[in-house]
């Protein structure tokens, strides 16, 4: 096992067990644990962020998965690994998706997922049918600190959450940072492996469409046509070697959406959350 890896994934799972009550798991030496992995919903949103890393405003159609493709799709990945610690459910924004309860119902039945987080930029209020089945205790929704000018009901939301005993965390002094637009970037090899390493959503991990991507925003800047990610495990085929090349994916040293992008990291400087789009684009 390399440094990396068990940076990446071992010592994350290991952090994530004792959060969930699962540091006695019986461990084997061919385990396949996930930390965490985002799963979009929907490209609709309320919000046009100029600065959006996941690159929603510029899908010109906005679309919801189905429900039926969504659970195949998780279904398959889930077959592929041992256990998922943060399935994390975003968008556009997760509470336009119109399965949202349905989908929070079935994947909290999974006991191989332990967590479901969901991100909303709170700007919409959840039906009575959603706020039943995000009291589940396997999930917890964190809502987004945007200023009051750009989600003014905010305040309301995040109580109505609270009132119906939904955990919530309020991201308040959430920071921002540039990943900048998806032109390709001159960088030599290990530029791009340090970018890489630094970088704060390189452990996030995303499936979209049966493969598994370094970030969310690899996902979505292949599907808006700017690169085909060259770094990415199709979910389909003999299970040892999807294993293998999964195991891989926390040790990458190259990756064609990261030389697209400017990266998040915490040493950049920050810019202001959510700045909006006034025009169209
Ligand atoms: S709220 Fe903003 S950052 Fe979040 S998905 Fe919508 S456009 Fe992107
Ligand atoms: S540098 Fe790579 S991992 Fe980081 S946000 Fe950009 S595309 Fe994603």
């Amino acid at each position: 096992m390399s440094i990396t890896y068990l940076k990446n994934n071992v010592l994350q799972c290991m952090k994530f067990a004792r959060q969930q009550n699962r540091a006695g798991r019986k461990l084997w030496t061919n385990v396949l644990e996930i930390p965490f992995v985002e799963y979009a919903v929907t490209t609709r949103c309320t919000l046009r962020c100029k600065k959006c890393s996941n690159l929603i405003p510029e899908f010109k159609s906005k679309t919801d998965i189905s429900l039926e493709r969504a659970k195949r799709e998780i279904s398959r990945f889930l077959e592929y690994v041992d256990y998922v610690y943060r399935f994390k459910i975003h968008g556009g924004e997760p509470f336009l998706y119109p399965w949202l309860p349905e989908f929070l119902n079935w994947l909290s039945s999974s006991d191989k997922i332990g967590e479901i987080r969901i991100s909303t930029n709170g700007t919409v209020f959840p039906g009575d049918l959603l706020l039943e089945s995000m009291k589940k205790t396997k999930v917890i929704v964190f809502v987004s600190g945007y200023p009051k000018t750009i989600a003014p009901k905010r305040k309301e939301i995040l109580q109505l959450l609270v009132d119906h005993k939904v955990r919530i965390r309020d991201l308040d002094d959430q920071v921002w940072y540039d990943t900048g637009g998806c032109s390709e970037r001159e960088m030599s090899d290990s530029e791009l492996q340090k970018m890489i390493r630094d970088c704060a959503m390189a452990n996030s991990k995303a499936l979209y469409n049966d493969y598994f991507y370094l970030c969310s925003r690899c996902a979505n800047g292949e599907r808006l046509g700017y690169f085909t990610e060259m770094s990415k495990v199709r979910l389909s085929g003999d299970t040892e070697n999807v294993r293998e090349q999964l195991k891989k994916m926390y040790e990458l040293k190259t990756c064609t959406g990261c030389r697209h992008c400017d990266s998040v990291n915490q040493n950049g400087i920050p810019i202001p959350p959510a700045e909006q789009y006034q025009e169209k684009i």
